[in-house]
């Protein structure tokens, strides 16, 4: 059985997720890195044990508890310990919230925010049964403020900050750390999955500099194991959440603009 610390990560076939595996490779830990795409998976494995690490990929849908439960019960049966638990799955959806299908909606919910429940159920026991662990997870600094043309996926964010602030405080004293990870545009597949989500990108860049999934990820492990209630990123990140809770109508009016540039892009489709 391995003493070397281990770290899960769901949504780790690319992005955000898969340098954080990287990273906490790179730091000496054994990886779990999950996701549906099991080719990505055993690459990024192959990287990981490339750096030194030992590395378990799991093929796993996120919106399946059973899936999420066995690849939490295989990460703890393959090293005996589970120390860091990355749920960042997600995806998102470009529409209006009155055109957003309900189908869509249930969707998004069942990957986003199940997705990251599913994780912090099936770890927590584990954690406590050893005494510690981090757990991390991924919503979005649109999870503290909603933007237009992303209802669906601020609703799946927001309700991920509330789950995680509940889960910190009711497992606080107890060894368990859980940090709120707030991302702001970040250079991933994410936008390109489909032609709004790639003119909702670019909408986002007129207005924030975009990060690096890299330095995301550097984040993420450099805090591992330490207190740290959110990870909010770069200035203008920062900056809206504050503006958010301080002058909603003022934000509003900065929402506006973004949503007029955003209609006029997917107007030109
Ligand atoms: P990405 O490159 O598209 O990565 C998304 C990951 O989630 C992929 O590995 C994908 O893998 C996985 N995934 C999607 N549905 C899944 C499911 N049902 N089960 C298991 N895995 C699933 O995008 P990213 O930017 O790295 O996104 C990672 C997280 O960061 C997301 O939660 C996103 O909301 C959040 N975030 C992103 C940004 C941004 O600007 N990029 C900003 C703030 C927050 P498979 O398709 O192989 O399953």
């Amino acid at each position: 059985m391995s003493e070397r610390r281990v770290a899960v990560i769901t949504g780790a076939s690319s992005g955000i997720g898969m340098e954080t595996a990287l990273a906490f490779a790179r730091k000496g830990y054994a990886v779990v890195p999950a996701a549906r795409r099991a080719d990505r998976l055993e690459h990024l494995a192959a990287q990981c044990r490339a750096a030194g690490a030992e590395a378990t990929p799991v093929v796993t849908d996120v919106a399946e508890e059973q899936q999420v439960n066995d690849l939490v019960a295989r990460a703890a049966d393959e090293y005996g310990r589970i120390d860091v638990m990355v749920n960042n799955a997600g995806h998102g959806v470009f529409a209006a919230v009155h055109e957003t299908p309900t189908e869509e909606m249930r969707r998004i919910f069942d990957v986003n925010y199940f997705g990251v429940f599913y994780g912090c159920r099936a770890v927590v026991p584990e954690m406590l049964r050893r005494g510690g662990g981090h757990i991390f997870n991924v919503s979005s600094v649109i999870g503290k403020r909603g933007t237009p043309m992303h209802g669906a996926y601020c609703a799946t964010k927001f309700a991920i900050a509330g789950l995680t602030e509940s889960l910190r405080v009711e497992l606080m004293s107890l060894g368990v750390h859980v940090t709120l990870v707030c991302p702001t545009t970040t250079d991933t597949e994410f936008f390109d999955r489909t032609p709004a989500g790639r003119k909702a990108g670019d909408g986002f860049r007129k207005y924030v500099s975009t990060m690096s999934a890299a330095v995301v990820a550097r984040k993420i492990a450099a805090v591992a194991g330490r207190r740290k209630p959110e990870l909010v990123f770069s200035p203008g990140g920062k900056f809206l959440a504050l503006s958010a809770a301080l002058a909603p109508g003022l934000t509003d009016q900065l929402m506006k603009l973004y949503r007029d540039d955003l209609t006029e892009r997917l107007k030109n489709d």
